[in-house]
């Protein structure tokens, strides 16, 4: 199948390619080398916006939502292999409160220890007392500079450490999952080829890769939210957080399901049984509470807060009338009116 790739060089548009051999036999001839050196960095471009530098150029590889989309899942299913790279990184709860972190936030900065790129998967171990890997993450921006970070004092134990951490480059990461099993301890990590303690970022391979990589679903929130259930969050909270982060938070995502079940708690309606297969465990979550409502401290109850709702009737909750927002069960009695 013709899959479109358009090449940019330097942000202006280079060549559009029909499909990735064309590309890269393209990109070898303007750059004089051989073609095969270009398909790795060609597909991580386009499914994962990761640009190609050569010299002082950039280049940068787009293709369209759907074929990245259907490309990202292939390499997902294969674990993304030769795709992405998966490292494990230690984390000091007496630093930084990494787990309340997360049950604020599902992107987060996180201190940029080696040449993370987008795409890349991080797995964060937890050291301390808890000493186990508790985070599958995603690099969803491998660079950001110190002037971008919006620092929140709250979540740092150590003000030493936060002081250091302004002169730090950074990475933006995304939360995918979650987990606390002794399987995935100190001791059992060692018994699968960690050697000594984990006192630094090391990049994952081989069979302790997929036995970490086992324990985690591959992704709960990509590709769950249209853009037009966001919301921006007011003055003084982060800047980056376009979307109500509470709906993406897997934590919170998983406690809500496990609740409720996965069926719109407005209309009834279940994924799987009106779709079959495709549909299993699709569901949004809806947070109940204006977001102009909530403190600093706030921290979202999974089941009070949340409700697993489908897009039609999240959108509705999202939209107003009359300059107020419906309620849950104003929704719900509109619906049984039309049944
Ligand atoms: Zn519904
Ligand atoms: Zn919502």
């Amino acid at each position: 199948m013709a899959s479109p790739i358009t090449i940019f060089k330097n942000d202006e548009l280079l060549f559009e390619a029909t499909n990735i051999q064309e590309a890269a036999r393209y990109l070898a001839d303007h750059l004089n080398t051989t073609k095969s050196k270009y398909y790795d960095p060609i597909e991580r471009g386009y499914v994962y916006s990761i640009p190609y530098y050569d010299k002082e150029d950039k280049y940068l590889f787009v293709a369209s939502e759907e074929i990245a989309t259907i490309r990202r899942k292939q390499l997902e299913e294969r674990g993304h292999e030769n795709a992405r790279r998966v490292w494990l990184v230690p984390a000091n709860p007496k630093e930084y409160d990494l787990a309340s972190a997360f049950s604020h936030y599902d992107i987060i900065d996180w201190k940029r220890s080696y040449n993370y790129e987008n795409g890349d998967i991080l797995f964060i171990y937890v050291s301390g007392n808890v000493q186990r890997v508790r985070y599958k993450v995603e690099v969803i921006e491998g660079l950001v500079r110190t002037n971008n970070i919006a620092y929140n004092a709250t979540f740092w134990k150590d003000e030493e450490k936060l002081e250091q951490s302004k002169t730090w480059d950074w990475t933006r990461i995304r939360l995918i999952d979650e987990i606390d099993t002794t399987d995935l301890s100190l001791a059992k990590l060692r018994e699968h080829g960690v050697k000594g303690n984990i006192q630094g970022s090391m990049k994952l391979t081989g069979q302790l890769r997929d036995y970490i990589m086992s324990f985690f679903e591959s992704d709960l929130t990509q590709g769950y939210y249209p853009d037009e259930v966001s919301e921006t969050l007011e003055e003084g909270k982060r800047k980056t957080i376009r979307v109500n982060v509470y709906e993406r938070n897997p934590i919170a995502r998983k406690q809500c399901m496990a609740h409720y079940g996965v069926q719109c708690q407005v209309c009834g309606l279940n994924f799987e049984d009106t779709y079959g297969e495709v549909g299993k465990d699709f569901i949004h979550v809806h947070h109940i509470v204006p977001l102009h409502e909530i403190q600093q401290d706030y921290i979202v109850d999974p089941i009070q807060d949340l409700i697993p709702v489908c897009p039609n009737c999240h959108a509705m909750l999202h939209r107003k009338e009359n300059g107020v927002y419906l309620s849950i069960e104003q929704l719900r009695q509109r619906v049984v009116n039309t049944i």
